[in-house]
């Protein structure tokens, strides 16, 4: 048995009594997937931005 903390609402949960690991309940996993799904739908430039930066570092590696 241990004791872990909800991603979603950060209420310290016993691991042996919820079916929706890592979260302390279905509700909480449902919450967390639902704000993945806001956050690609709603931030495509910035994740485009993203990987672009992520191609810039590594040339800047391939430099030095
Ligand atoms: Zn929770």
């Amino acid at each position: 048995m241990a004791s872990l903390r909800c991603p979603t609402c950060g209420h310290l949960f016993e691991s042996d009594y919820t079916p929706a690991m890592p979260f302390c309940s279905e509700r909480c996993r449902q919450i967390d997937l639902g704000q993945w799904l806001d956050e690609e739908h709603a931030l495509p430039v910035d994740i485009e931005k993203h990987i672009e930066e992520q191609a810039n570092r590594t040339l800047d590696d391939e430099d030095s």
